[in-house]
């Protein structure tokens, strides 16, 4: 049994964290700002590979490597939260059903620009009436001389207002039984316009979530990801891995909060002595620290699952759980050590506790990732 990263995938974190604090750092608080990623951070992280991690290099990446993609999620969320969803967006769910499922001209039009950075993506699975139950979902698309003609809405949906394209969950058979009838469209923005309207959030303010409509949207039969009515079965082949990199966000966030409760900790005098010096605080931190670390283990056990070929479904969704449920618990011990500051908002610790809610919810809740391990040790 081995728990040490590799001399390579040291070397690799080294590099993470020195982007996520020098070149993604900077950008956190004019994105927070204008409510948008700053789409240049997919042009520098794609020179450094970390766009790729999940592809191999036919295609410009450099993996597949599940534990590099986790080290790449967990240190830029670090930094924030937000720029940690646009990438699982952009290097796991907005493209990895184009990789494992899609023709090689569709890789070549969105897989490879998507690497490269030059074309960001998004993924729209969620409707306005469809949730959980994805299954159900209503969002219809019909044949027409060659083209598929996109009704309907998916709500939620990250980097949309920036995107260049998405892969879209339609439906093409309204007959069909359940989990079975749905597509998967790639739409290119610029041929097949789509509406955005971003939603006004309680936190990740460094990327946008929005509505997105589809009028009479015509998408050619070509973009079509894989044969038709089989989408949902292909989507599970990439929201399974996909939890892992959730679980990689969250750990960055338990740990940057964690970070800040402890250097606070240690300045901040009260009664005569550092706050750090009270049993109390201290054993706050104790359970900070502990529940970072399990978490730790717990999402780079599934990583290490991952690239070993070996089943990780139970494992990646304990990883998300677990980890995003410790981002908040620690998000909000980390506002509780800050006191009136951690409630002020050029308070880090104050972004950390209202991103941290968003992952117990985003790519499936807390609730459905406790159906699923049940289903999977129950049976
Ligand atoms: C910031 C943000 C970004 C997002 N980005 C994307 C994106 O890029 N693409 C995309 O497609 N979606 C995205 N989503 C949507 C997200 O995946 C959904 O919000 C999530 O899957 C839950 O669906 P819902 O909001 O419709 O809640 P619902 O499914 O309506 O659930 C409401 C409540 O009921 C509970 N519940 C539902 N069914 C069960 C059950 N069977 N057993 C027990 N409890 C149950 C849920 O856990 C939840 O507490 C995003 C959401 C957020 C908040």
């Amino acid at each position: 049994m081995d728990f040490q990263l590799s001399s390579e995938h040291r070397l690799f974190k080294d590099t993470v964290d020195r982007f996520a604090k020098e070149v993604a750092g900077p950008l956190v608080e004019p994105s927070e700002e204008k409510g948008l990623f700053p789409r240049e951070l997919f042009r520098k992280a794609a020179v450094l590979g970390f766009t790729g991690v999940l592809y191999p290099e036919k295609y410009g990446g450099c993996g597949p490597d599940m534990i590099a993609a986790a080290l790449v999620l967990e240190g830029i969320s670090r930094i924030s939260a937000s720029f940690g969803i646009a990438f699982v967006v952009q290097c796991s769910v907005g493209s990895e059903t184009i990789y494992r499922f899609g023709s090689e001209r569709l890789k070549e039009r969105f897989l490879m620009p998507a690497i490269k950075g030059e074309k960001v993506a998004a993924f729209g699975l969620t409707e306005p009436k469809v949730g959980s139950d994805a299954a159900s979902l209503i969002c219809k698309a019909v044949r027409d001389n060659g083209q598929y003609v996109i009704n309907g809405s998916k709500m939620f949906i990250s980097n949309a207002h920036m995107s260049d394209f998405a892969i879209v969950a339609v439906r093409t058979n309204k007959d069909a039984p359940r989990g079975e009838g749905v597509t998967l469209l790639v739409v290119d923005r610029e041929e097949s316009p789509y509406e955005t309207h971003p939603l006004k959030k309680m936190g990740l303010h460094g990327v946008d979530a929005s509505e997105v409509v589809f009028e009479d949207c015509r998408v050619p039969v070509e973009n079509r990801i894989g044969k038709e009515g089989r989408g949902f079965e292909y989507l599970l082949h990439t929201l399974t891995p996909s939890r892992i990199l959730i679980g990689a966000v969250a750990l960055g966030v338990a740990r940057a909060a964690y970070k800040a409760a402890l250097a606070y900790a240690r300045e901040r005098i009260q009664f005569r002595k550092p706050i750090s010096g009270h049993q109390v605080i201290r054993h706050k931190l104790a359970n900070m620290w502990m529940e970072t670390e399990l978490a730790e283990l717990a999402v780079y056990r599934a990583a290490w699952l991952y690239n070993q070929g070996k089943s990780h479904a139970k494992e990646a969704s304990i990883c998300k759980l677990f980890a995003s449920e410790v981002a908040n618990r620690n998000a909000g011990e980390a506002v509780q050590i800050h006191g009136g500051y951690g409630y002020i908002k050029e308070c880090p610790v104050e972004r950390y506790f209202r991103d941290a809610k968003s992952l117990t919810i985003v790519e499936g809740t807390s609730e459905i990732q406790r159906n699923i391990i049940s289903k999977l040790i129950i049976q």
